[in-house]
């Protein structure tokens, strides 16, 4: 038929909110969807420290994409993106190839390790739902493992991660919740487990101010957690980080690095232009030169005119980029002129475990404690809402007490 193919690769905030919006702008007869991803389901991103501390169930933060998404409406193909062959308009699969008129690229974030030696072959990382569940799974069993050995190494109890940013903060935090757990659980002395974030920058979490980082630091330290700041990771070792500039070993059994994403390898590997990691994308979200490829989300950076720099990536802005995507495409497909897009700031909030947390809410409103903890199960339950309506929030919704 002579009906344009829109190609949207990920099932991410980016993606699945793409096709979505697509599915309500566009009618069967206007355009063809087919929605590429690597799993037949789609999580939330933003919800990984928990299924990583084991806080939460894995299947909680998971979704089946054919239950958000009509697939008689739109095409599923359940693959993974190789590589982009712009120049033939192709994308090459796992195991098959497909062509488009139209493409978005939302494929989201890889960990980052900077080349610190040692990092990506003995450091655990927060990526996606299987990567995030091995590290609980490895944490109870070196718990388990303990129990079960009279002359266990103590270091073995410990969890060492590497990066104070928003992941590894949140993580932190989960992880102050469940080290009693499984000290309970195992018949282990809490005294015994030690919780380190090492941070190379003089500071926790740059996106916040001075009150709100101290607060953070101080909830953290209040639960047992060691915050070492100021101190750069130069190697991990099998046996845990060296920090430092008297290259100190802290020996751990669990080691995460949480210091820093990408966008997507396959960018890279399609001979895309990138600027640290990703593409720089126009004010209406396609990439330089190409009248017909949107990159968005964790892929791209969007420049902030205002603030004279791109905007930080977050499942917030993937969302709302999302929006303008599906609008430029109609506009595309039906001569229209495109738009450029404009972020809405709603706010940040960070959680520090279960029942606390910090946030900058409705342009400088802050929160502290409980009531960021409440704000941080709303954003999340939204979240849901937007991808599955209320049943899906029913299902799947925060609904844990303090
Ligand atoms: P993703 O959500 O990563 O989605 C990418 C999709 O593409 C996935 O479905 C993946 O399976 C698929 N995919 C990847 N590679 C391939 C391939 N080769 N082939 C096929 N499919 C592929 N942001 C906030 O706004 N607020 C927060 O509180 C917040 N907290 C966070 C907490 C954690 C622990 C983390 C890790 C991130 C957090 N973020 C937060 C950032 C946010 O998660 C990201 O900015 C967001 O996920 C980006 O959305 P995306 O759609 O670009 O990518």
């Amino acid at each position: 038929s002579n009906k344009p193919k829109i190609v949207v690769l990920g099932a991410g905030y980016a993606g699945l909110t793409t096709t979505k919006r697509l599915i309500k702008m566009l009618s069967p007869e206007e355009a063809e969807i087919v929605l590429i991803n690597k799993h037949n389901y789609h999580y939330e991103s933003t919800w990984l420290h928990e299924v990583a501390a084991g806080t939460i169930n894995p299947n909680q933060a998971r979704v089946m994409i054919s239950d958000v998404v009509n697939p008689k409406r739109v095409r599923l193909v359940y693959d993974s993106v190789v590589e982009i062959k712009k120049d033939e308009q192709r994308v090459v699969l796992e195991n098959s190839e497909i062509t488009y008129d139209y493409l978005v690229v939302g494929l989201g974030f890889e960990s980052n390790d900077f080349g610190i030696k040692g990092m990506a072959e003995h450091a655990f990382a927060i990526e996606d739902i299987d990567t995030s569940r091995l590290i609980s799974e490895h944490i109870e069993y070196q718990f388990a493992k303990y129990s079960n050995d009279k002359n266990a190494d103590e270091d073995s109890l410990n969890i060492l991660v590497g990066g104070a940013g928003f992941t590894g903060i949140e993580f932190v935090g989960e992880l102050a919740d469940k080290v009693p757990e499984l000290c309970k659980k195992y018949d282990i002395d809490r005294n015994k487990v030690r919780i380190i974030n090492v941070e190379a920058a003089p500071s926790i979490l740059p996106m916040f101010d001075k009150e709100l980082v101290s607060y953070a630091k101080k909830s953290l330290e209040d639960r047992g957690v060691e915050i070492m700041i100021g101190a750069p990771i130069s190697e991990c070792t099998p046996e845990g980080f060296i920090v430092g500039d008297d290259k100190e070993l802290i020996k751990a059994g669990t080691v995460v690095w949480t210091g820093g994403v990408k966008g997507s390898s396959v960018l890279g590997d399609s001979g895309f232009e990138l600027v640290k990691g990703k593409v720089n994308v126009n004010g209406d979200l396609r990439m330089p030169e190409e009248e017909n490829i949107f990159v968005i989300g964790d892929c791209s950076w969007v420049w902030n005119k205002e603030a004279d720099r791109p905007y930080p990536p977050t499942a917030q802005l993937a969302m709302q980029e999302a929006d303008v995507v599906a609008a430029n495409l109609k506009a595309l497909i039906t001569n229209q002129p495109l738009k450029d897009f404009v972020f809405d700031d709603k706010g940040t909030v960070a959680s520090l475990g279960n029942s606390d947390g910090i946030g900058n809410v409705f342009s400088s409103y802050k929160l502290q404690g409980k009531s960021a903890a409440a704000m941080k199960k709303v954003v999340d339950n939204r979240s849901l809402f937007m991808i599955g309506g209320p049943m899906l929030v029913l299902k799947k919704g925060k609904v844990r007490p303090f």
